[in-house]
């Protein structure tokens, strides 16, 4: 069952940003944390995926569009969670940087407050 389930996963062409994260399958994933599905899903909170059905793309800073890598790496609204990560962050990709429980506590954060701010406006 795991080797067809892998080849299913393999040969899909969908899931292409999860696929970034896991390569593979695994049972052991099925369960995990909302706030972080959220981002390897690549839907749910961040604008740019909300942007296809209500037409909103921007960040809630206003300065470009709410995709994933800006929201996490580089938008101006989360700079305090990201003061505490490690050096030479920003060089990492984002694979990696979830990689480190800090990181993934950061995102728990940014998402459950990006779902706060876009269920008030
Ligand atoms: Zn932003």
């Amino acid at each position: 069952m795991m080797n067809s389930w892998q080849n299913r996963w393999r040969d899909s062409t969908k899931g292409r940003w999860t696929k970034y994260f896991f390569g593979d399958v695994n049972a052991k994933r099925l369960r995990g944390i909302f706030h972080l599905n959220q981002l390897f899903a690549g839907h749910g909170a961040f604008k740019a995926h909300q942007a296809r059905l209500l037409d909103k793309d921007k960040c809630f800073c206003g300065k470009a569009v709410g995709a994933i890598l800006h929201t996490i790496k580089e938008c101006k609204l989360w700079e305090s969670q990201r003061k505490l990560w490690l050096h030479g962050w920003t060089d990492m990709k984002l694979k990696t940087l979830l990689k480190l429980q800090l990181v993934r506590n950061s995102v728990i954060q940014i998402v459950e407050k990006i779902l706060t701010k876009g269920l008030d406006t």
